[in-house]
């Protein structure tokens, strides 16, 4: 049985691996790939654009670090969880089961799509699903921002400080009566397409425009350089649906040390709860989880002592 099995290769999963490799813990990282979203790029037509604080960085040296040392690795689907005595039991896509002592759910969340033609071609070629990622690439230039809920209305406000043009488009009632949103109402540079539906995103090798039909059902082509879509994310927590609390999103419960309702489980990154989706923030949430387990399983029996 392993001390530790982190499911998650991305930034969360990857450094509570190197916490687990740094504490010689007989561990295992079950991951679909390694690097997770930060293998995803993004540029705009006629500019590469600003690299903020990526992480990339730190992510591709822990990346190599996992990848060097192969027995501590997996590169399979984790697809359900079981409790067992002293522990759990991990079954993978590949018909593989392994048990660990504790668990560290760092599988990341998905956006949702918006599902209409252009998108799947032009992700990361204008088209975002992180505004707070890539708003700043925009300096000066137009975009458009589709979605819902109280998510869009902060989005827009940050693409709003960098554009000099933003068409909102939101795709279900969104209250706009807080002080965001009526500084958004007041923005002259920002408009309200209330109604409107996305038909597709265009452009050949980069995002050019947005095809949108009016209530009225007029056809328009605004000329933007990104489009950012915020329909929400969904976290990808269900396989331990029915072992931890996860609040109304799916997103795992956790408390500052990254632990869930269940003793022995940790999770970190976009999966819980803890605001901020940013690589910098899971690598941080991964490290304390990293920790975490470390400490819960000094406090049961002494794990494995490696020389
Ligand atoms: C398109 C996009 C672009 C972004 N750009 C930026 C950026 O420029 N800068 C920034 O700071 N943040 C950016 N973000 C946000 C950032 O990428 C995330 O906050 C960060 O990657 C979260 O790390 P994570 O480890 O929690 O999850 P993820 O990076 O999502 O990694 C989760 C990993 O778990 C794996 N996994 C999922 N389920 C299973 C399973 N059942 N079994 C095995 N493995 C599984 C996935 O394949 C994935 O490799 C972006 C997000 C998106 C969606």
């Amino acid at each position: 049985m392993y001390d530790l099995i982190i499911i998650g290769g991305g930034p969360a999963g990857l450094t509570a691996a190197a916490y687990a490799l740094r504490t010689r813990l007989n561990f295992l990282l079950i991951g679909e790939d390694l690097g997770g979203y930060v293998n995803s790029g993004f540029s705009l037509r006629g500019a590469p654009g600003p690299e903020f604080l990526s992480g990339r960085e730190i992510v591709d040296n822990l990346k190599a670090q996992i990848e060097y040392i192969d027995f501590t690795r997996r590169l399979d689907r984790a697809e359900r969880v079981e409790p067992i005595a002293g522990g759990f039991e991990v079954h993978t896509l590949d018909d593989r089961h392994f048990q660990g002592r504790t668990l560290i759910i760092a599988t990341g969340a998905s956006p949702q799509p918006l599902n209409v033609p252009g998108e799947h071609r032009l992700r990361g070629r204008g088209l975002s699903y992180s505004t707070v990622s890539h708003a700043p690439f925009l300096w000066n230039r137009p975009a458009a921002l589709v979605g819902h809920s109280e998510r869009v209305v902060r989005a827009a406000a940050e693409l709003a400080h960098y554009a000099h043009t933003v068409y909102l488009i939101l795709t279900a009632p969104t209250p706009l009566d807080s002080p965001l949103g009526r500084n958004l109402l007041a923005a002259d540079h920002v408009h309200l397409l209330e109604g409107y539906r996305v038909r597709e995103i265009a452009g050949h090798d980069f995002v050019e425009g947005l095809l949108v039909r009016s209530p009225a059902g007029m056809d328009y082509e605004l000329a933007v350089d990104g489009v950012f879509i915020e329909e929400g994310l969904t976290p990808r927590s269900e396989l331990v649906a029915g072992l931890v609390e996860r609040d109304t999103q799916g997103a795992i419960i956790v408390n500052s040390s990254c632990a869930t309702s269940t003793p022995g489980i940790f999770a970190a990154g976009d999966v819980t709860n803890v605001f901020g989706e940013q690589v910098l923030i899971a690598i941080g949430e991964g490290a304390k989880a990293g920790l975490a387990a470390r400490e819960y399983l000094l406090e049961q029996e002494w794990p494995t002592r490696h020389q």
